[in-house]
């Protein structure tokens, strides 16, 4: 999609830190963490919103690479939040996970 920041990022027109990439892809630095560690895992194609996803075999491959910077990152034990904006809560039309932490449990039941 033309205008669109994330399309910009994966075709490299605007930077972005990058901890991973691959055809598929990619993992980068939030430009304004809620978190000492936070991150944006993103399809490089462009997808509005989980509700827009046709091929579920999408959400395997992010979550397998959410999987590879929990473990590059060693998350483990210091608590990690992951979360997906869609159906209009998205400030970016464009498919992303957060990766966040530390992250502490909550308290809500
Ligand atoms: P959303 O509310 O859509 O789930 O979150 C979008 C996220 O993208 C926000 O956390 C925001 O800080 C981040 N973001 C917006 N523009 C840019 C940008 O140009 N580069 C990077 N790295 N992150 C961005
Ligand atoms: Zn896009």
């Amino acid at each position: 999609m033309e205008s669109c920041i994330f399309c910009k990022i994966a075709k490299k027109e605007i930077p972005g830190t990058f901890l991973y990439q691959d055809d598929e892809v990619m993992v980068f630095k939030d430009i304004h963490p809620v978190r000492k560690f936070h991150v944006l895992v993103v399809p490089k194609i462009h997808i509005v919103d989980t509700g827009a996803v046709s091929e579920v075999g999408l959400f395997a491959k992010l979550f397998k690479v959410a999987q590879k910077i929990i473990a590059q990152e060693g998350l483990n034990g210091k608590g990690y939040r992951i979360s997906i904006n869609g159906g209009g809560a998205q400030l970016i039309d464009h498919l992303h996970m957060h990766l966040m932490a530390p992250v502490t449990k909550t308290t809500k039941m």
